[in-house]
């Protein structure tokens, strides 16, 4: 499988097209989860109407004594996100561990005006969580993909379009 760049450019442009009329009027911030989400953060904002900031934010991740085995800290978040109209941006949600993670640590410290998802990528097979993810840009089934700012041990993050790895 690959999923060429038109395909990626067409539906970036229908995941702004909604915000920008979901937001008329509105200020947002977008808080961009990075590695993976720079290139999709880079072009959605590009095509954002409403007033907006971009701020970026990374998950940490270690081996903890939880039922879903890893913890993920936010770090790098130095906004005050109050009262504030809050997107986050992520490359792909595979199990929505990460996603969840992130939603709780922002709603634990901050209370946003309203808070909504965006990501590239969504793979609903392995999703475990009921979080909406409001602006999804393409389903994908559950195989491990590069490109577009996806990486597979560091690289690919620069490939055009997005391919699917190879199992042995
Ligand atoms: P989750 O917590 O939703 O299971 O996983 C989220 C993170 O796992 C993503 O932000 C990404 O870093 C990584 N991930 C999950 N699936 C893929 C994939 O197919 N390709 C790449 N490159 N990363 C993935």
């Amino acid at each position: 499988m690959c999923i060429s760049r038109s395909q990626v450019r067409t539906n970036i442009e229908h995941i702004a097209d909604r915000i920008n009329s979901d937001y008329e009027g509105k200020e947002i911030l977008f808080l961009a989860v990075l590695n993976g989400s720079f290139m999709f953060a880079a072009d959605l904002v590009r095509k954002i109407k409403p007033l907006c900031r971009i701020t970026f934010v990374k998950v940490a991740s270690y081996q903890g004594d939880t039922s879903e085995g890893i913890i993920r800290e936010l770090i790098g978040l130095k906004e005050d996100l109050n009262g504030k109209h809050v997107i986050l941006v992520e490359d792909i949600v595979d199990t929505g561990f990460t996603l969840g993670h992130i939603m709780k640590q922002v709603k634990s410290t901050y209370k946003p005006a309203s808070i909504a998802v965006a990501s590239l990528l969504f793979k609903p097979q392995s999703y475990r969580k009921s979080i909406a993810i409001d602006y999804v840009g393409i389903e994908i089934p559950n195989n491990f993909v590069v490109g577009w700012g996806l990486d597979y041990n560091g690289y690919g993050r620069n490939f055009e379009d997005i391919y699917v790895v190879a199992e042995e």
